[in-house]
This record gives structure tokens, C-alpha cells and sequence, in this order.
């Protein structure tokens, strides 16, 4: 018997089954701490899914940049690589370099990165915020992404 996945399993699940951080202290790619984010980075720097990983959260990520490392980059990091693909393909076209975004609106309660900005906060943590932490919890350890959808 194979234990191969059939080639027509929906691009979604196709790759996160594979992704490095299946099975890994998932604290690690949520963390303020300098080792373990790079803990974090070192275990996508060899998954094999990086460029899907990186790729599926910046599609995610079109208003703003959501909490945790995702393809070996931290949030922050990503919204500079959209900035700078923005002002790269800008060029190309002749055309003013776009603006940062400024004056990001935090996220409301009942998400993920409301309850890590509590966290890093030290403000007392609502029910909504920490429900929201613990499906994306869930979701991370079932899907590899705490994106609802994949
Ligand atoms: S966060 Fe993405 S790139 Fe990093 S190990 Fe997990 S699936 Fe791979
Ligand atoms: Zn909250």
C-alpha cells in the first residue's frame, strides 16, 4: 500500500501536510523572544513548503499582516517584502513608489493578534481574545496555518 497523498488532493491540504512545523512547539513561531524566533525560522528554513507557506499567508494578509512567522518571515518582516514587491513592480511600471502603511488599525478582540497584543501588553485577556487564540491553536496543529481557510 502507498502511502503516498493522491495528486489530486486540493492544494491546501497538499502541502501543509508537509509543513516543518507539524509536531514543533508551535510557541515558537508565535514569540517575542529573539531564540525562538530563530528557532523558529531555522525549522522553516528547511521545510519544503516554505514558498507555499509565505505565499498562502501574504494572500491572506491583504489589509494587514497577521501575528506568528509564516515561510521563515516574522509579520513585520513580511509587510516590509509586500512593500517592497510593491515598490519594485511600481518601478517596472513608471509609476511612484507606493507609501508604507501607516496608522495600521489594531486588530479588534476576538482575533488572534488582539489576544498576542494583550500578551505583550500584559492587559487582562477577554473571553473572545482567548477563544480566538485557542482555535487558532487547533487549527495550527491540524492544518499547519491558523488561517481558517486553506
Ligand atoms: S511556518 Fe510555514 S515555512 Fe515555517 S515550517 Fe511551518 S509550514 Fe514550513
Ligand atoms: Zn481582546
Amino acid at each position: 500500500m502507498s502511502t503516498r497523498a493522491p495528486a489530486t488532493l486540493p492544494n491546501a491540504l497538499s502541502w501543509a501536510a508537509r509543513a516543518a512545523c507539524q509536531g514543533q512547539d508551535l510557541t515558537l513561531f508565535f514569540s517575542d523572544a529573539d531564540a525562538k524566533i530563530r528557532a523558529a525560522k531555522k525549522i522553516c528554513a528547511a521545510c519544503p513548503v516554505r514558498t507555499a507557506c509565505l505565499d498562502e499567508a501574504l494572500r491572506a494578509e491583504t489589509t494587514s499582516t497577521g501575528a506568528g512567522i509564516f515561510g521563515g518571515l516574522t509579520s513585520d518582516e513580511r509587510t516590509e517584502l509586500v512593500l517592497a514587491r510593491a515598490t519594485e513592480q511600481a518601478a517596472v511600471q513608471g509609476q511612484a513608489p507606493p507609501k508604507p502603511r501607516t496608522g495600521r488599525r489594531p486588530a479588534p478582540c476576538g482575533t488572534r493578534s488582539a489576544y498576542q497584543r494583550h500578551v505583550k501588553k500584559g492587559e487582562p485577556i477577554d473571553d473572545a481574545c482567548r477563544a480566538a487564540n485557542t482555535a487558532a491553536d487547533r487549527r495550527l496543529r491540524t492544518s499547519g496555518s491558523t488561517r481558517p481557510c486553506r
